[in-house]
């Protein structure tokens, strides 16, 4: 039996302006995304040349909101288009976009992105899906692991932004997944998302070679993750993506171990498994990654959410070397080993089909 309908999704993100740069204004997909702000009313900013000139106020909080409340249509030059790769969620990172409307107190793109956190999005989409080809086979993660090897050569879309967050205003996500349909390769797209409207995705000819995840926490922890849809709505959505077809997944992330987690994670497992439960076909994933933050991560998310209760005190906290040289904290052996061992025991007992790709 489907499950009950969620309750309703938030309305879908309108910038308060959206600049439009002149080399966007040549692609017809840059066009398209500007009339389609248009329409809605959002006021359209013809930039005279390439640079971003985003006049921001002085004051830190004003130039924030002002800054998330900005949609940028650019160009990916060439270095944005070169492919990177993306162990262990997918062997190669396709960046559609870069930034996200939300305002989560731990997002991971203040250790990322520099520079206010405006949303920018690609004009040239068809360019940037052009450079795909050239990586089949030839990834580290998918493409190498025994254990993946069905998925294809994957391509991670949700490093830098949140494409579904996006789509009502860009259509990126869509074209990307029909691209896909059409692209007779071993080959998969995944994204991950905190929200929820998924009715543009459904009729797609996805030729099953795109997955979506929800990206999911407990509605206890719902002030972590400020304009995202709610829990229920990203559980329902994924579940009609599934019912369209799609594979799906749970990004369970971050993992937080505040007072009181047990309960919390072990009623979020319990929900996704409902909301899941008797679809037919499923191909489910789970991936789960522990909370964790640079020195200059939490130095800009202390700035952007002064008031958030989110631990980054240093408690139960180990140091670990990052990949590109840096030090990043992550929970003490001793709390991962309980958030590992709880993780695993509660997933296999509630969704006995989902395979587990990574814990991280
Ligand atoms: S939804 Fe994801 S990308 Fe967007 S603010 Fe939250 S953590 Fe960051």
């Amino acid at each position: 039996m489907a499950p009950a309908p969620a309750p309703s999704d938030r309305a879908p993100w309108r910038p308060s302006r959206l600049l439009i740069t002149r080399a966007a204004r040549g692609f017809a997909h840059g066009r398209a995304i500007a009339a389609r702000a248009a329409a809605q009313g959002v006021p359209v900013v013809e930039l005279p040349g390439d640079r971003l000139t985003l006049d921001l106020p002085d004051d830190p909080r004003r130039a924030y909101a002002a800054a998330k409340a900005t949609l940028a249509v650019t160009v990916a030059p060439p270095s944005k288009r070169r492919l990177q790769p993306i162990a262990p969620s997918a062997d190669w990172r396709v960046d559609l976009a870069e930034g996200c409307p939300a305002h989560c107190s731990y997002c991971y793109l203040a250790g990322s992105l520099a520079g206010p956190p405006i949303t920018r999005v690609y004009a040239n989409l068809e360019e940037i899906l052009a450079a795909l080809p050239d990586h089949l086979g030839r990834g580290t993660v998918t493409s190498r692991q025994r254990a993946r090897a069905s998925e294809g050569t994957t391509f991670e879309a949700s490093c830098y932004t949140d494409p579904l967050a996006l789509e009502p205003l860009t259509g990126s996500l869509s074209a990307a997944i029909a691209w896909f349909g059409r692209w007779e390769a071993a080959a998969q797209l995944r994204f991950t998302t905190k929200f929820a409207d998924v009715a543009a995705l459904l009729a797609l000819d996805h030729g099953g070679r795109t997955r979506m995840r929800a990206s999911i926490n407990p509605a206890a922890f719902a002030r972590f993750e400020g304009g995202t849809a709610p829990v229920a709505a990203r559980l329902a959505g994924l579940r009609r993506m599934a019912d369209a077809g799609y594979p799906v997944g749970l990004t369970i992330a971050p993992i937080i171990a505040a007072p009181g987690w047990q309960d919390a994670y072990g009623a979020l497992i319990d929900d996704a498994a409902a909301a899941l439960a008797g679809a037919r076909g499923l191909d489910l994933t789970v991936e789960l990654i522990t909370h964790r933050y640079t020195t200059t991560s939490r130095a800009v998310l202390e700035r952007w959410y002064p008031g958030s209760s989110l631990d980054m005190s240093g408690q139960d906290r180990a140091t670990k070397r990052t990949r590109f040289g840096g030090e990043k904290q992550v929970y003490d052996e001793a709390t991962m080993r309980a958030l590992r061992g709880f993780f695993a025991t509660r997933i296999a007992a509630a969704l006995p089909a989902a395979r587990l790709l990574y814990w991280t």
